[in-house]
């Protein structure tokens, strides 16, 4: 009906662009079919209109290809901003967080200010969650793929999950326990579980019921895409009809009013998903409730052994000489005060080859190499390449609060070099400075 002014303006012969348009035709299928058509008016001696010639193609499959193509490019380009301003994000609240660490551990429990200091910790905090979904968005994550348990991260996430949905809602959880591990980042699989579940939250506003099952898949589930784990979310919510359906993946589809929807809830766990090899099957009916079903390769190894850390009480410290390499200046301030405050000495370097230079320099032993993975001129990894001609032993480990094109192309990082997400909490850096320290020797 919307292509029906153009086909008659056509068929009187008063179309601009000559007799070539493109217009829908529905099928008798009930489907809209795009139709290039070529029209020839043929006219009597008289001029008078008699027949139409012409030629109709369909050219329904290329034009969704095109509309597919578009889509990965706006993708891109989301991706490339959200990337940049994710970046700059992440060591601005670097520092922000750093700091108001730094003072509450200098105050007493009771001092005034503390507790407007916990507020800007706070506020930090979901910033940080804030740019981790951006990134996750823009894929330029630094995705850390190692063999895990799905189980593990239902668990461990059960309280914020609880949190997430609820009082209305009730979870439940149906845990296999033979199920078997893949391979997979953590902090990925624990997006997925939330943005599905804050989905199912959104769909179900008088209350009702999120069950998250797991267990191994079935062959035939699978059609002989080998062994599969599945992770299953499904509500009593409001469902949605096959429109919705057919777009829930689309980024910033929502139904959500303004304000409430992004729309990229789902699109960020269909990019993990996909990451990871897996596949995502949605079964929903309007008025009755809504199924995700994810399937994610088996890994061969098994998993490694879930090292317990101790609840330390006091933040870990040392005495070693560490170098840090940042090319930010109030980033690589922070950084070594909190490193100073903890014991150890601190050498400064502003970018890769100042970093060589000290190292050259430097007499007695270096116990770390805190490097940055972006950095103008040399990157993290392009840095430690030559750090280990000078010396093969050396320790490092790598910051970043993103990775850009230069990191992510030659796919994941080096598993045998620690890693730490920006902004970090200095709780957390010191314990990954030590862990990166008393790692024994070196393997590569
Ligand atoms: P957002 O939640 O910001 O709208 P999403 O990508 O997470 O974006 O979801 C897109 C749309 O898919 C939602 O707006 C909603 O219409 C639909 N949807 C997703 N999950 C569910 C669900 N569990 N039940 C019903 N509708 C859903
Ligand atoms: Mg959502």
């Amino acid at each position: 009906p919307d292509d029906r002014p153009l086909l008659e303006t056509v068929l009187r012969g008063g179309h601009p662009s000559g007799n070539t348009v493109t217009m829908r035709w529905v099928h008798k299928s009930g489907s809209v079919r795009w139709i290039e058509q070529r029209n020839v008016l043929v006219q009597d001696s008289g001029g008078r209109l008699v027949a139409i010639e012409g030629i109709a193609r369909d050219i329904t499959e290329r034009q969704q290809l095109e509309e597919q193509l578009r889509h990965s490019q706006k993708l891109e380009a989301i991706g490339r901003l959200t990337a940049g301003v994710a970046h700059d994000f992440n060591n601005l609240l670097t520092v922000i967080n750093g700091y108001s660490d730094l003072t509450l551990r200098e105050m007493l429990p009771g001092a005034p200010g503390r507790r407007k200091i916990d507020e800007v910790r706070k506020a930090g905090e979901q910033a940080a969650a804030l740019t981790r979904q951006l990134l996750a968005f823009g894929r330029k994550q630094v995705s850390q793929p190692r063999v895990m348990d799905v189980n593990t991260v239902v668990k461990s996430n059960s309280n914020i999950l609880r949190r997430v949905i609820g009082e209305d809602i009730e979870l439940v959880t149906c845990l296999d326990s033979d199920l078997g591990s893949v391979t997979a980042d953590d902090g990925q699989i624990e997006q997925v579980i939330l943005n599905l579940a804050v989905n199912a939250r959104d769909a179900m506003p008088q209350g009702g019921k999120l069950t998250i099952e797991t267990r191994n898949a079935r062959p035939d589930e699978t059609d002989g895409a080998g062994r599969s784990v599945m992770l299953a979310m499904s509500d009593t919510g409001c469902g949605m009809d096959a429109a919705t359906q057919s777009r829930v993946f689309e980024p910033f589809f929502t139904t959500k009013e303004s304000g409430r929807g992004t729309g990229l809830g789902l699109s960020i766990v269909y990019g993990v998903v996909k990451q990871s090899g897996g596949n995502i099957v949605l079964q929903s009916e309007p008025g009755k409730g809504t199924s995700f079903k994810i399937y994610l390769p088996r890994a061969e190894e098994p998993k490694a052994s879930s090292e317990a850390s101790p609840a330390a009480t006091e933040f870990p410290s040392g005495s070693e000489t560490i170098l840090v390499v940042e090319d930010d200046a109030a980033v690589r301030e922070l950084i070594c005060a909190v490193l100073q405050e903890a014991g150890y000495r601190v050498l400064k370097a502003r970018h890769g080859s100042d970093a060589l230079r000290i190292v050259q320099q430097h007499e007695g032993r270096m116990g770390l190499v805190v490097t940055d993975l972006v950095m103008p001129q040399m990157s993290g990894p392009a840095l430690v390449g030559k750090l280990r001609q000078l010396n093969p032993e050396i320790r490092i480990l790598y910051t970043s609060g993103y990775a850009d094109d230069s990191i992510t192309r030659y796919g994941p990082l080096d598993p045998g070099i620690p890693f730490i997400q920006k902004p970090f909490s200095s709780e957390s850096f010191l314990q990954k400075v030590r862990e990166a320290l008393d790692a024994a020797s070196v393997l590569t």
